[in-house]
């Protein structure tokens, strides 16, 4: 592949770069915009993150870039790692010594010395990303591609500079780096590449599980995700990190009935609402929704294979996931169970007559979270019978307005019941205890099926009538 110069010209046309070419000139080093920046701004994706390295110290850069942007930028840096950061509008550029590195066999973290531009290019991890372009003013745009990252990121190849077997065990986070990318951006991993991944997958367990779950994070967030999932799956590295995930794998048949393949099911449902959603967070519960399945499939003589209470099932087992993935629990823990308790209630609904108590009781009981789980659930639709799609997109529709509809008349997400346990506990000269708890749930129930409507007098004349019948009396009121 060919680049046109001018092209990189203009893409280096911006004052930053002519600043940069100053402060390298002035300090005589040669210095260059290396790694992400450099392939991204080949493929036309838009970064904020400029890496500048140096031969030389990369701290005096920044320092003497700093100088010529005068106020206007921030300055810190990394005496311990040699790495400088400038922040200047919206860019931050990280400066850095070109640098040698040698690893140990316990750690991800080398030992590093500094290096020719060429020993910087042979520690990178992806020919793409070993690719560096000259800021000097007498060398402006010139192309260093030692490993022919061009013609790679021409045919979407995922490949490694060096031996990918040393690579990978080096630093086995380039692993799912190379999934990542697989998946951001649509490439391929070339053969032998991915076969060092097979080979060197157990090193996984050296890496942190902060970092593992910010490269998942990055997978989930891709176009289509279930690339990465599959190639994390495919690589076995999927059964070391979520097991639980492979575990929805296969296809058993018994008496010639087969069901369907949870873990391509649970993909597709993952790439449905890729297209509906950028939340994080409810894409993860995409990958979970199912999680529970494997543990509760039974065969049935009559009614062939049967996940029942798989979403409870499912629910239950987050907390031991989130846990062992340092998933973050206060903030998400619950977000995601409601999600995966309740998946199955609106296509439910949707099968059946959609009644109003029904959907008071959904609404109700799915709060703020209702719209995601509408989103999930219709990514969760991956029947390939046509006829039965378009049925239940339609009673999907019908699910949806009388949500909306219930919720405009009766008000109960978020529901508060109109008399609290304090005053049915003045009312009838009642301590705390179970029947208060007894006479609150008599009118939340009330509420949730129709009976009465959502408000105070309403509330209160069934409170009295309920109380009635169980011999209370109400005091003077
Ligand atoms: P993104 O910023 O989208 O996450 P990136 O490729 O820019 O992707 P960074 O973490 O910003 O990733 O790293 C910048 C560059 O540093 C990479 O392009 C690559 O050349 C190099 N690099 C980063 N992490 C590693 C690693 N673990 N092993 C080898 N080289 C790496
Ligand atoms: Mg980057």
């Amino acid at each position: 592949m060919e680049i046109e110069q001018a092209y990189i010209l203009n893409k280096l046309s911006a004052p930053i770069f002519g600043i940069l070419t100053e402060a390298a000139d002035a300090l005589s080093v040669e210095a260059y915009v290396i790694g992400g920046y450099v392939r991204d701004l080949i493929l036309h994706r838009s970064s904020k993150d400029i890496d500048v390295v140096c031969v030389g110290s990369g701290i005096e850069l920044a320092q003497e870039t700093m100088k010529r942007l005068g106020n206007k930028a921030h300055f810190a840096f990394f005496k311990n790692y040699g790495t400088a950061q400038v922040t200047y509008k919206d860019t931050e550029i990280e400066f850095v010594g070109a640098r040698k590195e040698s690893y140990t066999r316990n750690s991800r973290n080398p030992i590093v010395e500094n290096g020719t531009l060429q020993d910087d290019l042979n520690r990178r991890d992806f020919t793409i990303n070993a690719m560096a372009i000259c800021l000097n003013k007498d060398r402006f745009g010139e192309l260093i591609d030692p490993f022919n990252g061009l013609s790679d990121l021409d045919d979407c190849r995922l490949k490694t500079p060096l031996n990918p077997d040393i690579t990978f065990s080096d630093d086995p986070l380039r692993m799912l780096r190379a999934i990542r990318f697989a998946s951001q951006l649509g490439f391929f991993i070339e053969a032998e590449t991915f076969e060092a991944i097979e080979r060197n997958k157990q090193r996984i367990e050296i890496i942190s599980k902060e970092r593992i779950v910010d490269e998942l994070n990055k997978i989930m967030l891709s176009p289509r995700p279930s690339i990465g999932f599959e190639l994390l799956e495919q690589t076995g590295l999927l059964k070391l990190i979520l097991p639980e995930l492979v575990a929805l794998k296969g296809i058993e048949t018994k008496e010639g009935i087969g069901h369907k393949d949870n873990f391509s099911h649970t993909l597709k449902v993952l790439d449905n609402l890729a297209r509906t959603t950028d939340k994080l967070w409810l894409r993860w519960a995409a990958v979970f929704h199912d999680i529970g399945k494997p543990r509760v499939k039974r065969f049935d003589t009559k009614l062939g294979w049967t996940f029942h209470g798989h979403e409870y099932k499912g629910m239950k087992m987050l907390k031991g996931i989130f846990q062992r993935m340092k998933l973050p629990i206060n903030e998400k823990l619950p977000y995601i169970e409601k999600l995966v308790s309740l998946h199955m209630r609106p296509i439910v609904l949707a099968d059946e007559e959609v009644t109003d108590s029904a959907i008071r009781r959904l609404l109700f009981e799915a709060g703020d979270t209702i719209d995601d789980l509408m989103l999930l659930c219709e990514a969760d639709i991956t029947s390939k019978n046509p006829e039965k799609v378009k049925q239940f997109l339609y009673n999907f529709q019908l699910v949806r307005s009388k949500l909306k509809e219930i919720e405009e008349k009766d008000r109960v997400r978020n529901f508060q019941p109109p008399i609290d346990g304090l005053e049915i506990m003045e009312m009838f000269h009642l301590p705390a205890g179970k029947v208060v708890g007894e006479l609150k749930s008599a009118i939340k129930e009330a509420i949730l099926d129709g009976k009465i409507p959502n408000e105070y007098e309403a509330a209160r004349a069934f409170l009295l009538q309920t109380a009635a019948e169980k011999n209370l009396s109400s005091g003077d009121l």
